[in-house]
């Protein structure tokens, strides 16, 4: 079984190599090319994460891969190809897509994930889980950061694989991302033990936002320092790098990034009108629970003196309240 793993991780590199040279050097691969280009991927970029051009034939990938010998059961097992029930036949699971390599943190060649050209759904097709893939423990560009990470004492954990690139661009070297699902335990665990800190950038949406919280309080709970860099509305880290540069992602967003706490508090006040007072109070009240959380009680005092000055309190009345709130806790 240890000879299957490595003839699947054998059979992905072999892939990888296939569909880069597809998408770098023939006709086939020059609209999807065109696309990447339109999109600011450069030619170092393609080259340095192995970025291919699936074609939109249906046994291009089996047929170069049974060619070299690798059985068809195998290649199923390792989610390249997919079997049709009512023909008894297989073909490509990945067909007419720009093809990103996922790799496990020793390097190998493990899954791809697939977009594509247009944005006709699914957008991004994934490999599914096999033995040698699984999303709950992968992340991407993990065996290309690890080092940045460990040097750099920081690693910065983006949404998407595309921001992940864009930011690599960029000059963000310790950027990591997960596989399209949230982050796992798993994750959590393989961050920390190359890093106590963590900077979180998804999506400027509601989506990203909530996944943030999530994936901030996960991160903390597993001993993990927590940071956010957020995005304007609406802006992802990739379109945003595209509309104002990489100086300026680098210098707002990732060394201006926020505290859990201060990230949650802005959400907080987004929607309120602190000028009223009902809001205001359901405000504080709301921060007051959030800091709860926080075993420093240095770190309440600085957030509960930030209250105090902007809402012209007392000090003393906060600290009360929050007594308060944690006596409820308890
Ligand atoms: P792009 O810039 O190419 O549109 P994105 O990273 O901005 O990609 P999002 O829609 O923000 O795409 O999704 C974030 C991540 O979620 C993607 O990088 C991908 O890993 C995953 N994802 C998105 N759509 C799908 C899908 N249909 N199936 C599986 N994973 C997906
Ligand atoms: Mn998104
Ligand atoms: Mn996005
Ligand atoms: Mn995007």
């Amino acid at each position: 079984a240890l000879r299957e793993r490595e003839r699947m991780m054998e059979a992905h590199l072999f892939l990888q190599r296939f569909y880069h040279h597809l998408l770098v050097h023939t006709k086939e691969g020059q609209e999807a090319l065109d696309y990447l280009q339109k999109r600011g991927f450069t030619k170092e970029i393609i080259e340095e994460f192995q970025i291919g051009y699936a074609p939109a034939s249906r046994d291009a990938a089996l047929t170069v891969l049974r060619k070299r010998g690798f059985p068809q059961d195998l290649l199923e097992k390792a989610g390249i190809i997919v079997k049709r029930e009512e023909e008894d036949a297989y073909f490509d699971r990945f067909r007419g897509r720009i093809m990103f390599p996922i790799h496990d943190p020793g390097g190998n060649t493990v899954a791809f994930s697939g977009r594509s050209l247009s944005d006709a759904a699914p957008k991004y097709l994934n490999s599914p889980e096999t033995k040698i893939f699984q999303k709950g423990r992968i992340l991407f560009n993990f065996h290309r950061a690890r080092p940045k990470i460990r040097k750099k004492g920081a690693a910065v954990l983006f949404e998407g694989f595309a921001d992940c690139i864009s930011a690599y661009r960029a000059g963000i070297d310790n950027g990591i991302s997960v596989m399209g699902t949230s982050l796992t335990e798993e994750h959590v665990r393989l961050i920390r033990r190359n890093t106590d800190l963590v900077i979180l950038c998804f999506d400027g949406d509601s989506a990203g936002k909530r996944a943030a919280v999530r994936a901030g309080e996960m991160l903390r709970q597993g001993g993990c320092q927590v940071r956010v860099a957020a995005l304007p509305e609406g802006l992802d880290p990739d379109e945003y790098i595209a509309r104002y540069g990489p100086e300026k992602f680098r210098r707002d967003v990732i060394e201006n990034s926020l505290t859990l706490i201060a990230y949650k508090m802005q959400l907080f006040r987004e929607g309120k009108n602190l000028a009223d007072e009902g809001e205001r109070a359901r405000y504080i009240e709301e921060v007051q629970k959030e800091l709860a959380s926080l075993d420093s009680p240095v770190e309440q005092e600085i957030y509960l003196r930030q209250l105090a000055d902007e809402f012209s309190l007392s000090l003393d009345a906060l600290k009360e309240n929050q007594r308060k709130i944690q006596r409820a806790k308890r």
